[in-house]
């Protein structure tokens, strides 16, 4: 296990808590959310989300599937 310098606590912070991904709607096709992507070629929101993290909607894909305006 590699050592890090005192600085990393056990807290979410720090760079490796993190990663940027895609919004799932980036491939409607294969998203639940698909239909609420803003384009249909896809979302193209990066969004920064716990490493474990492996699918993510942005807020804007969001934001349009809870008031349910569809492309
Ligand atoms: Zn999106």
């Amino acid at each position: 296990m590699k050592m890090r310098k005192s600085k990393a606590i056990k807290r979410r912070s720090g760079a490796d808590a993190y990663k940027k991904i895609k919004c799932m709607n980036h491939d409607p096709e294969n998203s639940k959310w698909g239909e609420y992507a803003p384009d249909l070629n896809g979302c193209t929101e990066i969004v920064e989300v716990p490493v474990e993290t492996s699918r993510v909607l942005c807020y804007k894909c969001t934001s349009r599937s809870t008031s349910g305006v569809k492309f």
